[in-house]
């Protein structure tokens, strides 16, 4: 439907980019990515015309149509970027589709499919992206890829390790140059920090962790960082969690790099670990998660620690209020293999315990509204998480006593 509305216009649309990439390696993408050869603007305000939500940025002539399910499509309109000096943002004139795939990262993300009622289907390959996937490279498309935009260091390492691509030798040492270059530095708090938070959402971010650190990228991105034996300890451990309890453990979603983040930032000084939250520019609420997980590990080892059996809900109340993000840390960070324990049992069953009566149920059993109530409600989660009362039954009859 995207090619036959392109063609209804006198336009051409491609799919492009990681879309085209999966697909030929077999893995689901539902980030679909098209150009318009044309006028991608006039392209989508046809489909806001049919009835369908659209975003449009007119400056750059981009945007999204929303289809329902919902399935998000970017597009994008074929033209020619200068790159006026490093690290700027591109300036937009107008050019075909070519030069759109040009001005792409890597060969193996600069390939296109016609979506044309004719030429459907028909691969666009202008820089031997294919070849370059068949044989398992991962290649930049010009010499001067890093120095035009130092964040495809990142994007170059993230889809080296999770493609299982070998970077190519002229690519490694272009971006070994880029590094030693200093032009990572040059980058804004902002943009590194979309990369970081990017790159910490891999399903396994320990091997390009690593694989950055081999580059010297850390270091050059935040001086004084190190990245050592402790952050892969910390990040394998993370990483067996989410393969033995995925199913338990509560969704971390926007928190879960902060918890990546602290794992890279655990072997640092203190100096170091707040120079970094400052360059990225951390919110007020990241700051916290970073903070307390860094700085307050041993105050939370001392509150949960103790030889003997600690009950259920001593555990849960030493730990109100601490995000859950810090709790997955702490549990990966120490070495106190009782205390991991206990911080598991939080995160996989104790802290979603609530008392089967509500504040309601409280009042109706004949107690006056008032801070009593809280203290009620209280006391029964400490009785069910210590298994005193099981069933709502007992629990009234817990209040009554
Ligand atoms: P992922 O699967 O991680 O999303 P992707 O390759 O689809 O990987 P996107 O960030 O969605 O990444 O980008 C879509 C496409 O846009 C890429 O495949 C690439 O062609 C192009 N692209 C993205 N970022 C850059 C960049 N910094 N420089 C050049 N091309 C880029």
């Amino acid at each position: 439907r995207l090619g036959r509305m392109a063609e209804s216009l006198s336009m051409r649309a491609y799919a492009v980019g990681g879309f085209v990439r999966d697909l030929l390696l077999g893995r689901t993408n539902l980030d679909l990515d098209i150009v318009i050869e044309g006028d991608g603007v006039a392209f989508m305000k046809a489909w806001e015309r049919e009835g369908y939500r659209v975003s449009v940025h007119e400056r750059f002539r981009t945007g999204m149509i929303l289809f329902p399910g919902p399935r998000k499509v970017d597009v994008a309109t074929a033209r020619r970027e200068f790159y006026e000096f490093p690290v700027a943002q591109p300036t937009v004139a107008s050019d075909s589709l070519k030069h759109d795939l040009y001005r792409r990262d890597f060969t193996v993300n600069a390939m296109a499919i016609a979506l044309g009622e004719r030429d459907w289907g028909t691969l666009v390959d202008y820089f031997g992206g294919r070849r370059d996937l068949r044989r398992g490279f991962l290649k930049v498309l010009h010499n001067l890829s890093f120095v035009e935009d130092p964040t495809r260091v990142f994007r170059a390492v993230r889809l080296e390790q999770r493609l299982k691509l070998k970077m190519e030798e002229n690519t490694v040492r272009l971006l070994t140059s880029c590094v030693r270059g200093g032009l990572l530095s040059l980058l804004s708090g902002l943009r590194v920090k979309s990369e970081v938070e990017i790159l910490f959402h891999e399903a396994l971010p320990l091997p390009a962790i690593r694989r950055l650190r081999e580059f010297g990228a850390w270091e050059v991105l935040f001086p004084g960082l190190a990245v050592d034996s402790r952050t892969d300890r910390v990040v394998r451990r993370l990483t067996v969690f989410f393969r033995r309890l995925h199913r338990d453990l509560p969704p971390f979603e926007d928190s879960l790099w902060l918890v990546y983040l602290a794992s890279l930032l655990f072997g640092s000084d203190e100096a170091v670990q707040r120079s970094v939250m400052d360059r990225l520019h951390l919110t007020p609420a990241e700051r916290h998660v970073l903070s307390l997980s860094l700085f307050s590990l041993g105050a939370a080892e001392n509150d949960l620690g103790g030889r003997g059996e600690r009950r259920p809900s001593e555990i849960c109340w030493a730990l109100t209020g601490v995000p859950l993000a810090v709790c997955l840390f702490w549990a990966a960070a120490t070495e106190r293999q009782r205390i991991r324990r206990r911080l598991l049992l939080f995160l996989t069953r104790w802290h979603k315990v609530r008392p089967m009566l509500t504040g309601r149920d409280i009042l109706d059993l004949g107690y006056r509204r008032g801070p009593l109530v809280g203290k009620i409600l209280d006391a029964l989660l400490t009785a069910r998480l210590d298994g005193s009362v099981e069933t709502r039954e007992e629990e009234i009859q817990w209040v009554l006593d």
